[in-house]
């Protein structure tokens, strides 16, 4: 019996927080705090009388370590779930420390303002000697290590699904699949249609801030970076059908290469339409990407959080969703001696998360693996003090919580591969 505070009611907390209400025997409280309270209470009065799990709410900026702090010590949970933006990553992880609780999060620290000096001096040091460029890393959240061991306490990172499901899919394949995994290739399809000519599909700052940055991969023991979108595969996807697909830079490339011992490389994929990519590039283009403030009638803006503004927001494209999700991992390498390949992947339909949450699948894919690494820490399963990324867990009690909770997977042998 737990109880958890969780940050951020977005469209990702808001499954993650359903989950936590369905699985009331685990999670007796919750207290769900973010930026805007309305959003919380809104919820809260949602699911109040549906579920067992006693609900709170509270108004925190999660940029202020001390509001966080004392928001920690009125609540006293077990654990922090950060599901608020990247940009909260190492504020919550330092009033977790203060106060002597638990953390976990959905994906790795990026900072909100690229431009301060301080963070740009060490970004360009790590581009120069890792050799990729994107805006987040593990490097940030890593250097906790000790400061959490130290304290005897565990900070989760990226339960989410890739960031997440994936790294335990990877876990997994080398602990039941292979002796020896040479290549993995991470798929991300989403085969929903929303109907508009141009939606994302979480938070679109954070999303666009991702597509829009050069391509790396993980090849013997290196970084090969490439210019955006500039790798394009097809793949026929179970249930989705033929999808193209373009190389991203993607966080947990960088924790998979340091744990999967022996991995000679490691890629991911996502599938975009070309609606999305014309769209995406004249918003460029025009520098509507851009994280840096303009100056417009004395107002300070910044053009992605302007369009942020402008676009539809992700947690209401669930009514108008249809089609599915078929995210996973595909692994060559060997058992016994012998070459194998093997493909580990779910499929999740729009419509479906929609009818048991209000939700689109890109919340649903994310917020239950949040509920699931949460529940992973409160029941003790995974308890090592540090901090740590999912696939350095046991994998087996994760992957059937999975099954259990709705994001079943499943294993092909000798899929078709990607060249
Ligand atoms: P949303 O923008 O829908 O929600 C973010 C929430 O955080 C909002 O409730 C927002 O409040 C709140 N918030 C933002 N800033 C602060 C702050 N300073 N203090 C307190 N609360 C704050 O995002 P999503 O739900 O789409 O994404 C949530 C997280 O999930 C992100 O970190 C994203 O990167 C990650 N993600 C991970 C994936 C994975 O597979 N691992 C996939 C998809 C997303 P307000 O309502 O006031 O704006």
């Amino acid at each position: 019996m737990a109880r958890v505070l969780i940050m951020g009611c977005g469209g990702v907390a808001g499954v993650a927080i359903q989950k936590c209400c369905q699985n009331s025997e685990v999670f007796e409280e919750i207290c769900i705090a973010s930026r805007t309270k309305a959003k919380c209470d809104a919820l809260k009065e949602k699911l109040e009388g549906k579920t067992s799990t006693k609900i709170t709410t509270a108004q925190v900026d999660a940029d202020k370590v001390e509001e966080l702090v004392s928001l920690i010590r009125e609540v006293k949970p077990d654990l922090v779930m950060n599901i608020a933006l990247p940009y909260q990553d190492l504020t919550i992880m330092d009033a977790c420390l203060e106060c002597g609780v638990n953390y976990m999060d959905t994906a790795n620290y990026e900072p909100e303002d690229i431009t301060e000096p301080e963070w740009r001096e060490i970004y360009e040091k790590r581009c120069k000697e890792e050799g990729f460029s994107a805006y987040f890393d593990y490097s940030w959240q890593w250097a906790y290590q000790e400061k959490f061991k130290k304290a005897g306490l565990t900070a989760l990172l990226g339960s989410g699904f890739d960031p997440g499901v994936t790294q335990a899919y990877c876990a997994y394949a080398q602990k039941h699949l292979f002796d020896e995994i040479e290549c993995i290739d991470i798929l991300d399809c989403n085969g929903g249609d929303h109907g508009y000519p141009f939606a994302t599909n979480f938070n679109p700052e954070i999303n666009l801030r991702e597509v829009s940055a050069p391509g790396s991969y993980w090849e013997d023991g290196h970084w090969v970076e490439v210019p955006a979108m500039s790798i394009k595969r097809e793949y026929d996807f179970d249930q989705v059908g033929h999808k193209d697909m373009y190389l991203l830079h993607h966080e947990e490339i960088e924790s998979l290469a340091k744990n999967i011992p022996g991995v000679k490389r490691i890629r991911f994929f996502m599938t975009f339409g070309q609606s999305y990519l014309t769209h995406m590039k004249c918003l460029e283009n025009v520098g509507m990407l851009s994280t840096e403030p303009v100056e417009f009638e004395g107002h300070s803006i910044v053009p992605i959080q302007f369009l942020k503004e402008l676009l539809p927001d992700p947690a209401s494209l669930g009514p108008r969703t249809v089609g599915k999700t078929n995210i996973g991992c595909i692994f060559s390498g060997k058992k016994d001696g012998k070459e194998k390949k093997a493909y580990i992947y779910n499929v999740c339909d729009h419509q479906e998360c929609y009818k048991e949450l209000g939700s689109q699948a890109i919340s649903y894919t994310t917020g239950v693996p949040a509920m699931v690494g949460a529940m992973m820490l409160v029941t003790g399963k995974w308890d090592k003090p540090g901090v740590y990324t999912v696939e350095e867990f046991d994998p087996d009690p994760y992957m059937d919580a999975l099954n259990k909770w709705g994001l079943p997977w499943q294993i092909e042998d000798n899929p078709e591969m990607v060249d």
